[in-house]
């Protein structure tokens, strides 16, 4: 529920409702508006008389949250949060459209300088790479691990491109924190409740995925898991679902942005290339997803596609990648926003 404080309530009597909530068990949550001060309190309602709340000096109104996801809710936060990832970048409404891109996974130190360095020169504002990958088959390449993450620090340094990279286990959560500026929780663990819990722990911020079968209610309710832990610092992914449709890997549901942007205060970044599985769709969906309201991309780009270690049909050479950050530039100025 959240319990709406009077304009003129003094700090005094918002923290006597606050210790009050706490005292019945609940977790509290403090918004301090320009105009009013809105507290927001998850826990079991029967544990406490809502008319004795409703009569402490200050409080002006009761209001439930109906959805089951509480914290993410529209009804609990109004206003848009914005995630801060550096100095320079910042993910969420008013802000910049930020474009992460980078290859599938890190394959040598070299190869993700150089393409850091390229994605850079177009405009991007975060680097991406996998060290720990999730793949379908066992005989795949399953990423570098610590040694990737080494490579991804060495690309942040020549570039200073913010890192983001998944993280597939809680037994690496402390490792890949040490090296990543944005935790990746791909669409394989979004119901991972357990390693959902672990980064809910932390401060890092956390780029969620939607699952390929997960509703939009079920990409919501895994946000609360990472709230619920304390961390309120999370980016939603769209990055595509399973329909009846096989032309294209996954169905990218575009619909999500503004979906997601109307239930909840978190941004949402939309994923083109794991999207779509091609490269060649990667472009006009970047386009849709920026005209939707998407906070931003995630894009998959590599120096020699058809050398890649994966994803290789999905991925933008770093030439069409920085045609497209010009294209997306009109989309961005044309509704509002800026690259
Ligand atoms: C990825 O970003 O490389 C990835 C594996 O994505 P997803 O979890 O969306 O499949
Ligand atoms: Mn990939």
């Amino acid at each position: 529920m959240i319990i709406i404080m009077r304009p003129d309530a003094t700090e005094e009597q918002v923290n006597y409702v606050v210790e009050k909530l706490k005292v019945h068990g609940f977790g509290t949550h403090l918004s301090k508006g320009v105009e009013r001060t809105v507290i927001g309190a998850i826990g079991d309602k029967s544990a406490i008389e809502l008319e004795t709340i409703q009569m402490l000096p200050g409080v002006s109104e009761i209001v439930p949250i109906r959805k089951p996801y509480k914290l993410v809710s529209r009804e609990f936060q109004k206003a848009d949060t914005v995630v801060k990832i550096s100095e320079r970048l910042s993910i969420g409404a008013g802000q910049k459209i930020a474009v992460i891109a980078g290859p599938c996974s890190v394959e040598s130190e070299q190869a993700i300088i150089e393409v850091a360095a390229e994605v850079k020169k177009a405009g991007a504002a975060a680097l991406r790479g996998g060290a720990y990958k999730p793949r379908t088959s066992p005989y795949s390449f399953q990423g570098h691990g610590k040694k990737g993450l080494e490579m991804l620090k060495k690309a942040k340094e020549k570039t200073g491109l913010p890192i983001v990279t998944e993280l597939l286990d809680t037994r690496d959560a402390e490792l890949v924190a040490q090296y990543a500026d944005v935790i990746q929780i791909g669409a394989r663990n979004m119901q991972n409740f357990i390693l959902l819990r672990e980064v809910g722990k932390m401060k890092k911020p956390v780029l969620l995925k939607r699952g390929g079968g997960a509703t939009i209610e079920e990409l919501l309710m895994s946000a609360e898991y990472i709230m619920s832990e304390g961390n309120h610092n999370i980016i939603l992914c769209e990055r595509g679902i399973r329909t009846i449709e096989t032309y294209t890997r996954n169905t990218l549901d575009l619909s999500a942005v503004p979906v997601i942007k109307k239930l909840s205060h978190l941004p949402v970044i939309v994923d083109p290339s794991h999207g779509t599985g091609k490269w060649d769709l990667v472009a006009p969906m970047s386009l849709a997803a920026i005209a939707a309201g998407a906070d931003g991309l995630i894009i998959e780009v590599h120096p020699n596609p058809a050398e890649a270690m994966s994803d290789g049909p999905q991925s933008l050479k770093p030439e069409t990648f920085s045609a497209l950050m010009k294209q997306l530039q009109a989309v961005a100025r044309a509704v509002g926003r800026e690259l």
